[in-house]
């Protein structure tokens, strides 16, 4: 058994020759753009990276050692990845090897596609992502769910999946936080009385309040847990999932929401990235991804309900379409949240950091908070997916 410790980049390059089936690996480059933990490019003789090996710290990275975190997330961002990669192997990173006590996983380098958020702030269009996103979350969270897995396999698999640290950090940054005076909180000063008005709104405190009871309580499926454009790479008729290690059985309708609220933060953040006519252009493609995410992942979950559930009550007909009403409210809902722990929050994102002219960046942001203020309000009122795209031009 291997004991914990801190990877040099030698170690690095030592494990990947030992565990990642890629001969003349030489070098290695610690890349953790991340929050949270270590990430080395393992390169090969040419100098052409070839390898991944990801470690996590017993601390929040961007923090440092006064905020301890569990090394299990790694076993957790590992095992969540092979299942993950059982039902989707088209879109989930591989996993070579990983070692819970190291706290350590070797994996396929994705180093030739590139990340979708960092696309998104350029204008660039990947017309087939949407889609295959929404493919990716129906095929990983029907299977994962009660209507798929054999009861007892369920429940054994939500006792391992627990995660309890990881979601406090998601329960605090995206149902508290944002709507408290916080010091972690990172909006601009000048929406001051726009975000303090989000902590005395009595009805969207109570639906923030439902929809963190949702996130505590409802076993839905396994989610990934933190799915968003930052944790996507993209190529031509290429997607591919990585960093679950937020990973435990949620409702899911938060992965879904996080999805869509990505890509509608991106769409609100468009105007301050791009001249004028290229944003109205690529924010008409950021709703069309908006359309055939939920399109591709309501219609590929339907249609596994209605030919591949196990559970004979599940499967009674019409049941999966009331079920996907629920999913839908949610979806909103938690897209909602998502808008908002973006911007007031502490987790900002390159889609708002990145825009030059401060007067546009507040315009962005208050955008995007109104945005999730109202889907988190008005879900009820909001139908369908059409409906959520006229909400959202109305928006501004
Ligand atoms: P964290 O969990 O610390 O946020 P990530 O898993 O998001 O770490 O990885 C951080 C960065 O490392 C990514 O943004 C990406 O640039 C790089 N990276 C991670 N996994 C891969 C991979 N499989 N292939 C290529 N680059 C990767
Ligand atoms: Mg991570």
């Amino acid at each position: 058994m291997s004991q914990y410790r801190t990877f040099t980049a030698a170690d690095a390059v030592e494990y990947a020759r030992q565990f990642g089936g890629v001969a003349d690996l030489v070098d290695s480059l610690e890349v953790g753009d991340g929050n949270l933990n270590l990430v080395f490019k393992i390169f090969d003789t040419k100098g052409i990276s070839r390898i991944i090996i990801k470690q996590a710290l017993p601390y929040v990275r961007c923090v440092g050692e006064s905020w301890p975190l569990t090394l299990d997330r790694a076993r957790i961002e590992a095992e969540v990845l092979n299942i993950h990669g059982q039902f989707c192997p088209e879109h989930t990173v591989k996993i070579l090897h990983y070692d819970p006590q190291l706290a350590v996983m070797v994996m396929e380098d994705l180093s030739s596609l590139a990340i979708w958020r960092g696309e998104q702030v350029k204008g660039v269009d990947y017309p087939q992502a949407a889609a295959q996103l929404g493919e990716y979350l129906a095929k990983t969270l029907f299977h994962t769910s009660d209507f798929f897995q054999h009861p007892h396999q369920k429940k054994a698999d939500v006792a391992r999946f627990t995660n309890p640290e990881l979601c406090d950090i998601t329960e605090e940054l995206f149902f508290n936080e944002p709507y408290e005076v916080h010091e972690r909180n990172g909006y601009p000063r000048a929406l001051e009385p726009l975000v303090a008005s989000l902590r005395t709104d009595d009805a969207l405190r109570l639906n923030v309040a439902a929809l963190k009871h949702r996130f505590l309580s409802n076993a839905e499926a396994l989610l990934h847990g933190d799915v968003h454009s930052g944790s996507i790479f993209v190529g031509d008729n290429t997607l591919k999932v990585i960093d679950a290690e937020f990973g435990y059985y949620g409702p899911i309708g938060f992965d879904v929401g996080s999805a869509l609220g990505n890509l509608l933060l991106n769409y609100c953040a468009l105007p301050g990235l791009l001249v004028p006519r290229e944003a109205a252009d690529a924010r008409e493609k950021r709703l069309n991804d908006v359309r055939r995410l939920w399109r591709r992942f309501s219609e590929r979950f339907l249609a596994l309900a209605a030919e591949n559930s196990r559970d004979r009550a599940l499967a009674y007909p019409g049941y999966g379409d009331a079920f996907m009403r629920k999913i839908w409210q949610d979806t909103l809902g938690f897209c909602g949240t998502e808008l908002i722990r973006r911007t007031v929050g502490m987790s900002q994102v390159a889609d708002i950091k990145e825009i030059d002219d401060e007067t546009m960046k507040i315009e962005c942001v208050r955008q995007a908070i109104t945005l999730g203020r109202t889907l988190i309000l008005a879900a009820h009122q909001i139908d369908d997916i059409d409906a959520l795209i006229a909400r959202v031009r109305q928006n501004g």
